[in-house]
């Protein structure tokens, strides 16, 4: 069973996330920043998967100073304390979305850069079937579906439709 979008689990508040955040900002004596609270919440309440560039407009349109290295250098940081994970989607780079998360899969449109969220269990237990016929364990998997969507072959077919 395939289950879209609206199913992915968020398995941990931003309350308790932002808490995490601070512990490990006075455990590396780190000052804190506003900005790293901001990004975090960001993507903790966006639907989507955000790349840095729409951060750092997010930020500007928020008013606030920036510039997109910093922005690199907090997804950065925020990805290797694991309250972050990114996403190679396709030519646009990375994408990030918040590490508590339901674990799910992605389909990305090649064409347009849209990325669905999906959840299916044949493809988690034939992937441990496959690891365990080789003896091994699965650690994490990074499954994902590139593909041309509805709209952008809709769109393709009305180009060359135009070009004949
Ligand atoms: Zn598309
Ligand atoms: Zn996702």
């Amino acid at each position: 069973m395939i289950a879209s979008n609206a199913k992915i689990k968020k398995l941990e508040t931003l309350e308790s996330i932002m808490i995490r955040l601070q512990k490990v900002v006075l455990a590396k004596r780190l000052k804190t920043s506003k900005q790293r609270e901001y990004i975090l919440s960001l993507i903790y309440k966006s639907k989507t998967h955000l790349s840095p560039e729409e951060i750092a407009n997010a930020l500007k349109k928020d008013n606030k100073d920036s510039s997109l290295s910093s922005v690199y250098r907090i997804l950065q940081f925020l990805e290797t304390y694991g309250f972050v994970t990114s996403i190679e989607a396709d030519r646009s780079g990375k994408r990030y979305e918040i590490a508590a998360k339901e674990h799910h899969y992605h389909i990305i449109c090649l064409g347009c850069g849209s990325i669905v969220e999906f959840i299916d269990d044949d493809i988690k237990s034939k992937q441990e079937q496959i690891a365990k016929s080789l003896k091994c364990q699965v650690v994490s998997d990074n499954f994902r579906l590139f593909v041309l969507c509805d709209k952008c072959i809709n769109k393709q077919r009305g180009d060359d439709f135009l070009r004949l």
